[in-house]
């Protein structure tokens, strides 16, 4: 045993008989683990650390994807969640149907990592996502009638409404909506909360519906230019307000069928923004 020849691991520089080489298959899986610069062989006890922090990465990557295919599940279920509370409002069974829209909504919070109570429109900022808003605001809507029915459920309701308030401007129903509201409130139990909503619904104003169906989200920069010159420059001239007066009347229908349609959607986006950038100058 004199002729022992010790090396130093390059990793943690322990004297040892024999260095194990790091084989490629290693390499792979430490890189996908997030660990690089390898030296090509190490000590026995580093090449442990090493095989447990691949499988620690492994698990880690299992749990990540697990994960995202419960995500993918949840996502799916919303919409039978939704089929079955549209089904029990029918048959007036009202708190089941309320138990199942709240199921709705705690899933979007978990898809989304949102606590109790967070949603806001900004989530669905973005095309894919933007169908989901009218969704959420019929869901509100139908809550906040559903609590109206017992005086318990008071704070449910203005929560509700409160949601729903949020919604309503960025979707296509807003002005169904705000007249069911409107004949709503002088037969609910609670007046003074769809009184409430009412008043914010107004001072939240209502989008373009259909720049923000073409667009697909009210943040795009064409819907700004849009936005602007209703304000500035129809709201205050008279021909400009009747303009504006007829186009809210008519443009949730046409937003309706933009919506609907991919070509139509091409086409008004097409126009939209050749009219955003006349106007922007
Ligand atoms: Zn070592």
């Amino acid at each position: 045993m004199d002729n022992l020849q010790l090396k130093s691991c390059p990793k943690c520089g322990a004297s040892v008989e024999e260095l194990l080489p790091i084989e490629t298959g290693m390499k792979v899986a430490l890189a996908s683990a997030g660990i690089a610069d390898l030296p090509p062989s190490v000590c026995a006890n580093c090449y442990d650390n090493y095989t447990s922090k691949v499988s620690q990465g492994v698990k880690l990557r299992i749990e990540a994807e697990t994960r995202e295919k419960n995500k993918v599940m949840l996502w799916k279920n919303r919409v039978n969640l939704i089929k079955q509370a549209r089904q029990l409002m029918q048959q007036k069974a009202y708190s089941e149907a309320a138990v199942s829209y709240e199921k709705y909504l705690r899933i979007l919070e978990v898809i989304y990592s949102k606590k109790k109570g967070e949603l806001s429109p900004e989530i669905f900022n973005n095309s894919k996502k933007s169908k989901e808003i009218t969704v959420i605001a019929s869901v509100y809507w139908d809550l906040m009638r559903i609590y109206d029915m017992s005086p318990k459920y008071g704070n449910r309701m203005a929560e509700s409404a409160d949601k729903l308030a949020k919604f309503i401007v960025f979707s296509s129903i807003y002005p169904d909506i705000v007249k069911r509201a409107e004949s709503f409130q002088r037969s609910a139990k609670n007046p003074a909360i769809v009184k409430h909503f009412l008043r914010q619904t107004r001072t939240n104003r209502p989008r373009c519906f259909i720049a923000t169906a073409a667009f697909e989200y009210p943040g795009a920069p064409e819907v700004t230019v849009l936005r602007q010159f209703r304000d500035k420059q129809l709201k205050t001239r008279f021909w400009g307000r009747k303009c504006v007066y007829f186009y809210y009347r008519l443009s949730p229908r046409v937003a309706q069928w933009i919506d609907r349609s991919s070509v139509l959607k091409t086409i008004a986006r097409f126009l939209l923004k050749k009219l955003a950038k006349w106007l922007a100058y």
